[in-house]
């Protein structure tokens, strides 16, 4: 399971300027220097962009569905253990994050802007040199605040009840690498063709933030490094430790592809035993679920039934269950399997 290996990312995942070891893309389309509101839907199906913090979901439907929102959230907390990059786009790329932020609120009708970010002093002073007209909220750097309910929970003062989404209290929440892409379309007129991702393997020391053609291959990518990955002995982690999934190299960069990691692959697997009955994964869901009883539920094919589905509609499946369970249960995996279900 890639979400039980420890690795010590002290020193190692520092927020770097980005790296290009590709040709950057040409311009494809004059910049734009006003985009009504009503056509901004369909200008960022134009550019092709998805949600980029990892969901995929087309960011046209969010945005329509937004309309009317007070407040616009550009999420750069990433919680993922060793990835750095969204912190790197606001750093370095601020530019481009801030005229997408400014454009995706104008055409929802927001009036309030907030950055929302970890809590770390010398970020935050960058940040509000960059982000002047946002208001800048600091959150935990723990593993998942970057979620949208954690955020919402925050912003509101309360945990919005199961099933309501941010669009349904007045929230736009947008990934800060999504709106860097918008404004790379607005600003150089390139639509999403690049993926800003964290390269690393942590065995090695190295650890970076670059940009990369989305549709290369992985293994373009860390041949360009000269990474010595060896499928041997390593494994391929895309997206990160906790959310992502273990990816093949002759597979091509995705634009939901947040991390490239190369960890050492006897450390990845271990074999699953009972459950002891510790309540370890109730106590650590951020949303309060009880995921062996789901698991428990999804084995036994015991699928139905109102809060069975709306607990599984609530889970965003962060792996913290799994991460923290003593006996390997490979909890969100199931729930995953389980989502299928609804
Ligand atoms: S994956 Fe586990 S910890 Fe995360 S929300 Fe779902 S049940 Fe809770
Ligand atoms: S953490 Fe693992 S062992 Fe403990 S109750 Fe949950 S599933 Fe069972």
């Amino acid at each position: 399971m890639l979400r039980k290996i420890k690795i010590d990312w002290a020193g190692l995942a520092r927020i770097q300027p980005l790296e290009h070891p590709f040709p950057p893309p040409e311009r494809i389309f004059p910049g734009i220097d006003e985009i009504d509101p009503q056509r901004f839907p369909d200008f960022l199906d134009e550019i092709g962009l998805v949600g980029m913090g990892g969901g995929g979901f087309p960011a046209s439907q969010k945005l329509r569905a937004a309309a009317g929102a007070h407040t616009l959230v550009v999420n750069g907390i990433e919680c993922e253990p060793g990835l750095t990059i969204d912190q790197s786009v606001l750093l370095h790329e601020s530019l481009w994050v801030a005229a997408g932020a400014v454009a995706a609120a104008k055409a929802v009708g927001a009036t309030r802007m907030v950055l929302a970010v970890k809590k770390d002093s010398t970020l935050l002073a960058e940040l509000a040199l960059r982000y002047g007209e946002f208001e800048i909220v600091a959150f935990s750097d723990r593993y998942p605040a970057g979620a949208e309910k954690l955020i919402l929970e925050k912003l509101e003062g309360r945990r919005p009840p199961p099933g309501v989404r941010p669009y349904q209290l007045g929230y736009l929440v947008q990934n800060a690498v999504s709106l860097r892409a918008i404004g790379r379309a607005l600003i150089d007129g390139i639509p999403v063709v690049e993926r800003p991702l964290t390269l690393a393997m942590p065995s090695a020391g190295f650890h970076r933030n670059i940009i990369v053609p989305v549709g290369i291959e992985i293994r373009q990518v860390l041949e360009a490094y000269r990474l010595p990955y060896d499928p041997c002995i390593h494994f391929l982690a895309a997206s990160g430790l906790m959310m992502g999934h273990e990816a093949d190299p002759e597979t091509a960069v995705e634009k939901t592809t947040l991390a490239l990691l190369v960890l050492p692959r006897d450390a990845a697997w271990r074999e699953e035993r009972p459950c002891i009955r510790c309540g370890a994964c109730n106590t650590a869901c951020p949303l309060g679920l009880h995921p062996y009883a789901l698991v428990e539920r999804i084995r036994k094919g015991r699928t139905g039934g109102d809060p069975f589905r709306m607990q599984m509609t609530e889970c965003f499946l962060c792996g913290v269950c799994s991460a923290v369970c003593p006996s390997d249960i490979p909890l969100v995996q199931q729930l995953e399997r389980g989502k299928q279900c609804l």
